[in-house]
């Protein structure tokens, strides 16, 4: 039989047509959205004089279905919710709900609390065995076990995270999908850093219920503190509330976009299983330069790179790029750090929350050649301003903080009340 030339180029004409038409296409991105807590268990809550109350599962809420609004605009997303009402999916529903419907993303949405003091800013979290045995307040909050109904119960119990078997299951389960969790998390936080100008906590591991049995890439958002005056305020409010919305969907677009680079068991399921990243007790930071020279945010100094902290120690001002506990994104922010210029640029373990022996943090206000009047705005502000002359330059100082973690706090308190570019200063007695 001959078959003419045309016949061919028909034949193939049609194939793909029968392609395109039947689903052969490009599969939809599956992308569950979870709103945490709802119904009975209100998740974190307070009360304010101005605004009421304020419930963490009526923030993830709307959060959430502004975000899916986003993100349902593109044709080849699919969206599903876990929930869309005020009531409360337990939490193996939710799991299983992203697991049957083979998501490629899961993402639950969330707000902090804490009652010591009122810290503030966003943390990602990723699910993975608790490393920082001091630091389990998030885990508590989120794995309250009043609100693990039996069905929960039953399918956690049989979990328990100190066992030698589970940690092996749940270790082959993680180093599926933790590298591609840990991109996705840190896309999240740098779009909260860096476009929201907020505080970010960074991406860290966490023994979560809501993540453990996710069969796919996963994060867990903290979005802000309930507890915090200021951020109760910008979580309630509509714009609070889109600016969150939009920096992760943002970060979901990225991710997405560079989904094809990231190996997870779906994408590449021939490849060796690694062992999963355990975090680091250290976070650790890019240190730049080193410089008797004091720059300011956005100076052409730091080619580029946002999100520095600048910290004195001996009238030298070392600039940091940057903070993570996961070696994996640490390497990668090096490497940031590197690309961008700064060729001698290396990464410092800081232990969190370490409390100088002898010493303190304070935070250097200003130096300046002339002497600030008496009615500026930093001497108006503030109580307590400490004034040193060294060298003709008069510094100005704020303050006296245990730990570098309380005075970013600080530094970030005085920046909301105007007082910009200031640096914090380890004084070693
Ligand atoms: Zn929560």
């Amino acid at each position: 039989m001959i078959i003419s030339r045309f016949n061919i180029l028909k034949c193939f004409f049609l194939i793909s047509l029968l392609f395109s038409t039947f689903g052969f296409a490009q599969k939809k991105f599956v992308l569950v959205l979870d709103a945490g807590h709802g119904g009975s268990d209100f998740g974190a809550n307070r009360g304010y004089s101005d605004i009421g109350r304020v419930n963490e599962k009526d923030i993830t809420l709307a959060i959430t279905l502004k975000l899916g609004k986003l993100l349902e605009k593109n044709k080849d997303i699919k969206v599903i919710y876990t929930r869309t009402t005020d009531e409360y999916p337990s939490l193996t529903a939710r799991t299983n709900l992203a697991n049957r419907n083979k998501a490629d993303l899961f993402i639950s949405i969330h707000c902090n609390a804490n009652d010591r003091s009122s810290p503030y800013g966003t943390e990602t979290f990723v699910q993975g065995p608790d490393q920082n045995k001091t630091n389990l307040e998030v885990a508590k909050e989120e794995n309250d076990v009043i609100f693990l109904n039996a069905e929960d119960k039953k399918t956690f119990s049989s979990y328990d995270p100190n066992s030698p078997e589970s940690l092996i299951a749940l270790k082959i389960q993680q180093s599926k999908y933790l590298e591609a969790s840990l991109t996705l998390g840190s896309l999240v936080e740098d779009n909260f850093a860096n476009k929201d100008k907020r505080l970010s906590r960074g991406v860290k591991q966490k023994n979560l219920h809501v993540l453990r049995l996710n069969a796919m890439p996963s994060i867990l958002i903290e979005t802000g503190f309930i507890s915090n005056y200021d951020e109760a305020h910008y979580l309630v409010s509509e714009a609070g509330q889109n600016e969150i919305a939009q920096s992760i969907y943002d970060a979901i677009i990225s991710y997405k976009n560079l989904k094809g680079n990231i190996s997870t068991a779906e994408t590449k399921p021939e490849e060796p299983k690694q062992p999963a990243e355990v975090p680091s007790k250290n976070d650790f930071r890019i240190l730049l330069m080193s410089t008797p020279v004091k720059y300011d945010e956005g100076d052409p100094a730091f080619k580029g790179l946002n999100y520095i902290l600048t910290i004195k120690e001996n009238g030298l001002y070392k600039y940091y790029y940057s903070t993570t506990n996961m070696a994996s994104i640490r390497d990668n922010n090096l490497k940031t750090a590197k690309d961008a210029g700064f060729r001698n640029a290396y990464a410092v373990g800081f232990i969190p929350n370490q409390t100088l022996g002898t010493g303190y943090y304070r935070i250097e206000l200003a130096a300046t050649k002339d002497k600030l009047s008496s009615n500026s705005y930093i001497l108006n502000t503030l109580k307590g301003v400490d004034r040193n002359k060294e060298k003709g330059i008069f510094y100005y100082t704020y303050g006296k903080y245990n730990s570098l973690e309380q005075a970013v706090e600080n530094q970030k308190d005085l920046e909301k009340r105007g007082i910009k570019n200031t640096v914090i200063e380890k004084v070693l007695k």
